[in-house]
């Protein structure tokens, strides 16, 4: 609405697209690096540690940039984050580690992302390898997705010693680290440099490979000891009004991959586009159609600003980047002119009594039809969940929460007795995040090796106890 646009921020007539879709955050410098890991009070039973899904001993390695010793400090994040330069980048640590700081409140709050990048992107530039794959123990492991939960997995188990393959069904392999991040919070040759570091601790990464297509789930069974499943979501599921196969219309995260893998000013986008959606996929998309250079970007949303389930801080940017916001609007048809679309018809929205997920359901407000004019529809509504593209799960006696694979939380374990999931694929309530499905590949490997060998890894145990 008119009221939340503000002027833009970012003044694209200033910049190349380049300049746009560079790293948002400069890397910190040697001194800026000392003089942010000097503020640190070093906590005893820091709660920016318990903050982290993965646990790392951020105390331990921001002491270590202090000395000087930064090697040791990326080592330190590595030991419990074995993707710690992508998480450096994407966490969101404003409700993580740093929204826990002590710091917070009267201070600024340590830059534990932008530190723990700096010792991570310190050991990657110069070739640095802390870890190598452990004394091999005779099994083997099928990994059905190359995400961060498969990724991680895949890691943690070639140093446990085991024999790892991973499955992936796109040309690269990092799930969406590689494909979903947007590229100016996370470039593709950071995701591709951390799936190398994987593969050099012997692990197999087989792309372009679909598991219930190429290979028979049934088949991974009968080959391999164990089956770790992170495949992730689905695509967006269909919008369901009139009018959404017109062209102009598109899925979200086909949008953001494309401007992490083709050329940027190839990349056709309309003028005035109308995102749907108000989560942290939808925002995305949002700013990147800014940043490619469209003029008016609206996001549409059926409930109100305060049910909105973007974080607060990807609002702020967003409307720091000129996205417009029209709440308590539903769009009920895709309207066009040739098979192109022109508009998005809507309809306004009041809240009524709450659902079942506690939140009150938008009702339409009668005659209140509008059509907001367009020429680029981009839904960005959500994901399908596992259970609905992946046909293979129940035939296998795997069990769902609400369409989620079901786990146990101690082991990562499914209900049958040789598969382990892990990542957004079993993230049944609550955000889904990148340093989640990472803490669940480790607690897979660690499920599977109890599991195959009978007892519990000494690395792995003390590192989640930590
Ligand atoms: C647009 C977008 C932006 C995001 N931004 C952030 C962010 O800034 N910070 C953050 O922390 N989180 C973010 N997230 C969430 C984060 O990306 C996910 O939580 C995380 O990637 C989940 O990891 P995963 O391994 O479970 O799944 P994914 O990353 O989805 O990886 C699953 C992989 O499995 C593969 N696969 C699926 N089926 C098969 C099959 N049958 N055979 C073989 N391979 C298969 C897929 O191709 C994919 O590569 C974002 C998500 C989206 C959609
Ligand atoms: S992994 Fe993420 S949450 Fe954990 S310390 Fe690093 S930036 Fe913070």
């Amino acid at each position: 609405m008119a009221e939340h646009y503000k002027p833009t921020k970012y003044k694209a007539w200033e910049m190349t697209i380049e300049e746009r879709f560079s790293e948002y955050h400069a890397p910190f410098s040697e001194r800026e690096a000392m003089l942010e890991a000097n503020r640190c009070l070093y906590c005893h039973d820091a709660p920016c540690m318990v903050a982290c899904p993965t646990h790392i001993d951020i105390p331990t390695f921001i002491k270590k940039i202090s000395t000087g010793n930064v090697k040791g400090s990326a080592k330190t994040i590595l030991e419990s984050n074995i993707l710690g330069a992508t998480c450096a980048r994407v966490c969101p640590v404003e409700v993580l580690c740093e929204g826990d700081c002590v710091l917070q409140g009267d201070h600024k709050p340590i830059a534990i992302g932008r530190l723990q990048r700096y010792a991570t992107d310190y050991a990657s530039e110069r070739g640095i390898k802390f870890f190598k794959a452990g004394e091999p123990n005779g099994k083997k492991v099928a990994v059905v997705g190359s995400g961060p939960a498969g990724l991680s997995c895949a890691g943690e188990l070639a140093k446990l010693g085991f024999e790892v393959t991973v499955f992936e069904k796109q040309k690269w392999a990092g799930g969406l680290s590689t494909y979903g991040i947007v590229v100016f919070r996370e470039p593709v040759e950071i995701s591709l440099a951390e799936v190398k570091a994987i593969e050099e601790l012997g692990v197999t990464v087989k792309t372009g490979v679909e598991i219930g297509k190429d290979i028979k789930f049934e088949d991974l069974l009968n080959d391999y000891d164990a089956v770790f499943i992170g495949v992730g979501l689905g695509k967006v599921p269909p919008m369901e009004v009139p009018g959404e196969k017109l062209e102009g219309v598109v899925d979200g995260l086909d949008f953001i991959a494309q401007t992490k893998t083709e050329p940027l000013d190839s990349i056709k986008h309309g003028n005035r586009i109308c995102v749907i959606g108000a989560g942290n996929t939808a925002i995305d998309c949002a700013t990147i159609a800014r940043r490619l250079g469209a003029e008016r970007v609206t996001m549409i949303y059926r409930r109100s600003e305060a049910e909105m389930p973007a974080y607060h801080f990807e609002y702020q940017f967003a409307l720091g980047e000129g996205v417009s916001f029209m709440f308590l609007t539903q769009p009920i048809e895709v309207v066009g002119e040739n098979g192109k679309v022109t508009g998005l018809k809507c309809v306004r929205m009041d809240l009524g009594a709450p659902d079942a997920s506690g939140r009150r359901s938008p009702v339409p407000v009668p005659d209140s039809e509008l059509i907001v004019p367009c020429d680029m529809v981009i839904s960005a509504i959500g994901q399908i969940k596992p259970f609905s593209f992946m046909e293979a799960l129940t035939s296998l006696g795997l069990k769902n929460v609400k369409g989620y694979i079901k786990v146990d939380p101690e082991t990562n374990k499914t209900d049958h007795p040789k598969i382990f999931a892990g990542g957004d694929c079993v993230r049944s309530h609550g955000e889904a995040s990148t340093v989640m499905a990472v803490q669940d590949g480790k607690i897979a490997a660690k499920g599977i090796y109890q599991h195959l060998l009978g007892r519990t890894p000494a690395s792995v145990a003390a590192a989640s106890k930590k």
